[in-house]
């Protein structure tokens, strides 16, 4: 060993180790930094820059010891460098084989001296293992490449839709969390679309899955290519696509802007398609929100933007909604409603009340049912308000099923105490019509109640004109049985539907009910007027009995008596009464 190579070593040994403790004490702290600090997308960028120069640092120092060690005339030495550098670089393929603007280099530093190396050796040995070093290299890229495009696609597919090529709801999720905290830090605000395609599935249904894809596909190109940087875009699942704006400030404008980008949105979407050889159109129905303050509980902000665009759908599909507290209240009210009308069928607090029916000489004739709901906490809740949800959500087949029960055991009664009404109405929905255990629901209790007498009196099912648009085949074919039964049919809020009357002369219909909508409306009002006319002489030239209900004042009263109806009902006789106080009233006998 020369004297300027112990001097290297005796100098450069100790000063390595320093060295190394020195990056490494570097990259203890470049770890901490990452698992203690939540950063923003500048600070990650800084402490990505920090992760190479520590990675660049720790793997040339393996280079340099190998320099420094191959200096030395011991061989023994020279193995050791040798090794370590292979070493090295098998640890630099495996270890970053996440990031190739890290390995690829850093392999190369690493292996590059040691083929330089081999190659100066002079000797054909050495030019064979220069030449093998080339190939461990190349193979070290190789296999490392390839890792890493696996990861790649492994996170593409973790991250991305597999249709569209859109974002995912996972990724869109984890995106919420960082936008929440920079809008907290900065005090600004987002803007959320919720985008529902509009009858998606009859396309699906009627042109096949394959064309379905393929539609989905455009309507998510067309969104790619309109929200550009503005928005980020993931698909959420079906034919559901959520958007996202960056952060802004809080004015009219930006919310204007954010309503306007929605409506055109909208008509993008609307351009008619062209998938093979169909010309396809689709709208869609879009809740916007503005998301401030907003709880990082993803099912609350999805839940909000969703309410709004149920809303679109429910306003007749086709546009843009906002949300806002009153629709949200609205909605919660709806889902409470929904919630405890399942308790309240197995409770008791569904009651039957009556509205008795004059006719023109203010003669009790009849009475219709009508339900009332007496809860706990909301109070006493309208039909109006809890049929419809008992509608929506197929309760109102075990709602009318009790409603029937009910009915035919009081008018049973009533009967039985010798007090007959020559008109029994109930109100029977569409979905009861058309439920075949509702039939038969109907024919056994008719049987069990009313066998044996002669049906003195009309039972009869009030239904709207809306049941004329479903499937007439069966709606006639219903009607018809329950005729057989003994049950007759009346036309309720006749006037408000759109359905054409030739189905006045085929169906076993008895009696129309004028909508008080009308009779509020006379007076005020020549349409109403011309409108009940009409009814009117429409009935009378189908031979059917005319009932108007709303009847508030004795003027109205005097007029419809003019016109020649034949049943009244309304507050101006007397409101909808518990059967005790019905019978009490009108029973008094
Ligand atoms: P509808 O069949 O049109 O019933 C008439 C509604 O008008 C009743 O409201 C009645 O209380 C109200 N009314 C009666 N006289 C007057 C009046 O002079 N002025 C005014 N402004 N209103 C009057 P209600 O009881 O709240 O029922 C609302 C709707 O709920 C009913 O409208 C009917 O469509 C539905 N409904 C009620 N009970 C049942 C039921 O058992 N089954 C089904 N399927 N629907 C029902
Ligand atoms: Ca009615
Ligand atoms: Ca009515």
């Amino acid at each position: 060993m020369s004297f300027l190579d112990g001097y290297l070593i005796f100098l450069c040994q100790p000063f390595y180790g320093i060295y190394l403790i020195f990056i490494s004490l570097y990259g203890v702290s470049v770890y901490r930094y990452f698992s203690n600090h939540k950063m923003n997308e500048e600070q990650l960028r800084m402490w990505y820059t920090h992760l190479s120069i520590f990675m660049y640092l720790i793997f040339s120092s393996w280079t340099v010891i190998f320099a420094l060690n191959i200096q030395h005339s011991e061989y023994n030495l020279h193995y050791i460098a040798i090794f370590t550098e292979l070493g090295a670089a098998v640890v630099a393929s495996t270890l970053l084989v996440s990031d190739k603007k890290l390995f690829v280099p850093i392999l190369v530093t690493l292996m590059l001296p040691l083929v330089l190396y081999f190659f100066l050796i002079g000797t054909w040995f050495g030019y064979v293992l220069s030449v093998f070093s080339l190939i461990f290299l190349g193979v070290l890229l190789y296999a490392a490449y390839n890792t890493n495009h696996l990861i790649r696609t492994n996170y593409y597919q973790a991250q991305h839709d597999m249709l569209t090529g859109l974002y995912n709801r996972r990724y869109f999720m984890e995106y919420m969390e960082p936008l929440h905290r920079r809008l907290l830090e900065k005090n600004k605000i987002a803007y959320m679309l919720l985008i529902d395609l509009d009858h998606f599935k009859t396309i699906n249904d009627s042109l096949g899955h394959e064309i379905g894809d393929k539609l989905l596909t455009a309507v998510s190109e067309r969104l790619k290519t309109y929200c550009k940087d503005k928005y980020i875009l993931a698909r959420l699942g079906g034919d559901e696509f959520i958007l996202v704006s960056d952060e802004l400030d809080k004015n009219k404008e930006t919310q204007e802007e954010a309503h306007n980008f929605a409506l055109r949105l909208l008509d993008e979407i609307r351009r008619p398609y062209t998938i093979d050889t169909h010309h396809l159109h689709i709208s869609a129905s879009i809740g916007l929100h503005e998301l401030e303050n907003f709880s990082l509980d993803s099912s609350n902000f999805i839940k909000e933007v969703d309410i709004a665009m149920y809303e679109a759908k429910s306003k007749g599909r086709d546009g843009v909604i906002v949300f806002n507290k009153d629709l949200s209240e609205r909605v919660e009210r709806h889902l409470e409603i929904e919630q405890r009308l399942h308790q309240t069928l197995n409770g008791n607090r569904l009651k039957v009340y009556y509205q008795p029916q004059f006719d023109c000489d203010s003669n009790i004739v009849g009475c219709e049912a009508l339900v009332r709901w007496f809860d706990d906490d909301l109070g006493v809740l309208s039909p109006d308000e809890f049929i419809p949800i008992a509608e929506n959500t197929g309760l109102i087949l075990e709602l009318g099923s009790y409603v029937l029960h009910e009915t035919f055991k009081v008018l049973h009664s009533w009967n039985e105490e010798g007090h007959y009404l020559q008109n029994f109405a109930i109100n029977i929905s569409i979905r009861q019509l058309l439920y075949e255990p509702f039939i038969e629901e109907v024919e056994v209790l008719m049987k069990y109640y009313f066998s044996k007498e002669d049906l003195s009196q009309k039972i009869i099912f009030e239904i709207t004109e809306h049941v004329f648009s479903q499937d007439m085949d069966k709606v006639v074919k219903t009607m018809k049985r329950l005729q057989k039964s003994g049950i007759t049919f009346s036309i309720d809020d006749f006037g408000t539907g759109y359905s054409s009357l030739s189905y006045l002369q085929e169906l076993p219909i008895g009696e129309v009910k004028i909508d008080k909508a009308f009779i509020a409306g006379m007076g005020s009002n020549g349409n109403s007027e011309k409108m009940i006319g009409t009814i009117i002489s429409i009935a009378k030239n189908f031979n059917l009995k005319i009932v108007s209900e709303g009847v508030e004042e004795e003027s109205q009263f005097e007029a419809l008596q003019a016109y020649d109806c034949d049943i009244f009902q309304g507050f101006y006789f007397d409101e909808a009464l518990s059967k005790e106080a019905f019978e009490l009233k009108y029973f008094k006998d």
